[in-house]
């Protein structure tokens, strides 16, 4: 079966004329065969501009944790909407949510709001750098925390060097994109993730001009690869001992393992946690939650932290809408999300085993990554670097074709609204599509 999918490419055309690259962030660009106009979206499915539905597992890149036009939110969203968007002055709503993730992230003393994850990741940097009165940040290969010039680094590829030892200065990523400035990135120490070894020395060495180390609490964005056990603990007691803020990006995580987050199922207590993407339902959201010391810092004045829309009314409704909904029942939705995610993956295991087709599923409760590797464990991002992405994309583009939509690049996203006859229809897709791989 070929895909008609003529309008989104005539759309596509025309965007070109008026919207530079004809996409409005530079990722959705590499969709194949083409980057899809929607017509609507409802519930755990999608539909394209040509008619063409899907069961839809990027959501959005993550955000929509409800899946498309939950009725809970639509709800918040129409009584708030009749109040006004956005007011530059204070409102009740921000009270109501700030109060709401103190109580849910256990890490949160205080919490800033802004627009997006890589505003939130900015302000945590700069609380970092402030706090400490140190300037360099230590980051790992195949983490992303946003486009600012301030961390953005090259995608990820196989060849990226990934030296352990040796000084800082061997340890400098290249800019992510030209017009970087080749500066940006002179305070980033680039490590290799789940190598306590090389974090250690490094730490060690370099103590006392480290101001923070961030991380993601599983690798999300490569592989959904989890610490090895003890490892965020180890970092968690390092950076304590040596007076270096932890930051935890749970921009993915956030709300997405569950209420608390990664830190709050892990039992852990990093100084300050990055969160977005699911927290506002779609819309445009994000915090920074931490110790009252550290964020003290915006209280008293001494560290900046702006933006016109931060905190606007129709964002902290689609927030406090959403967090409400996925907190109702004990938190229901998310042993939902589990198991369909479970269904999914050992179906996947299955079909692969199947169709002997080498490759491999690393899965963090409804969130998980697949690949084509002839590895038979993935758990750091040189191995990760060894799978088949072509294979992957073209499976991407094939699974398209059986109405279902799929990130080209592994990572799959469950909502609290999939289930069962998404999962059957799925697996059945995907056993038509591997035959033919
Ligand atoms: N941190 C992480 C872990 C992310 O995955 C992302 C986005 N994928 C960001 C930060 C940046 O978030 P945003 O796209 O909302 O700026």
């Amino acid at each position: 079966m070929t895909l008609s999918i003529e309008k989104s490419k005539q759309l596509l055309a025309d965007s070109k004329q008026y919207l530079a690259g004809g996409v409005a962030s530079s990722l959705r660009a590499a969709m194949k065969p083409t980057p899809l106009f929607v017509e609507s979206g409802y519930g755990p499915r999608i539909r394209d501009v040509d008619g063409n539905e899907y069961i839809d597992y990027l959501l959005a890149y993550g955000p929509l944790i409800l899946g498309h036009a939950h009725p809970s939110l639509a709800e918040g969203m129409s009584h708030a909407l009749k109040r006004g968007v956005t007011y530059g002055l204070q409102h009740s709503g921000e009270i109501e949510l700030a109060k709401l993730l103190t109580e849910i992230l256990p890490c949160a003393d205080r919490v800033a709001l802004s627009g997006s994850g890589t505003e939130a990741v900015m302000l945590a940097l700069r609380l970092s750098r402030a706090y400490t009165g140190k300037s360099k940040v230590i980051r790992f290969h195949g983490h992303f925390h946003g486009w600012s010039d301030a961390i953005f680094t090259s995608f990820p590829s196989a060849d990226m060097k990934q030296a352990a030892v040796g000084s800082a200065s061997d340890n400098i990523a290249p800019p992510g994109t030209n017009g970087q400035s080749e500066n940006s990135l002179q305070d980033i120490i680039m490590l290799p993730w789940n190598d306590l070894e090389a974090l250690e020395a490094t730490l060690l060495r370099e103590k006392d001009q480290i101001a923070a180390v961030i991380t993601e609490p599983i690798m999300c964005n490569n592989g959904c690869i989890s610490p090895k056990p003890g490892y965020l603990e180890r970092i968690r007691e390092l950076t304590e001992q040596y007076g270096i803020v932890m930051i935890m990006d749970e921009v993915i995580t956030g709300f997405r393992l569950g209420l608390g987050g990664a830190h709050g199922k892990m039992g852990l207590k990093p100084d300050l946690v990055t969160v977005g993407k699911a927290m506002g339902g779609g819309f445009a959201i994000s915090a920074v939650a931490g110790k009252r010391e550290l964020m003290a810092l915006i209280e008293n004045g001494t560290v900046s932290h702006l933006g016109t829309l931060n905190g606007n009314f129709a964002a902290t409704s689609a927030a406090l809408a959403t967090l409400r909904e996925l907190g109702k029942d004990n938190g229901c939705a998310y042993i939902q999300m589990e198991h369909t995610a479970d269904q999914l993956v050992q179906g996947i295991r299955a079909l692969l085993k199947k169709h002997q087709i080498p490759g491999l599923v690393n899965q963090a409760g409804p969130v998980f990554h697949m690949m084509f590797t002839a590895e038979t464990k993935v758990e750091d991002f040189a191995t990760f670097n060894k799978r088949d992405a072509a294979k992957y994309s073209r499976f991407a583009e094939l699974m398209l074709e059986e109405g279902v939509l799929v990130r080209p690049s592994g990572l799959w996203y469950v909502s609290a609204v999939h289930g069962e006859n998404e999962v059957t229809a799925t697996i059945e897709a995907m056993d038509r599509v591997l035959a033919k791989l």
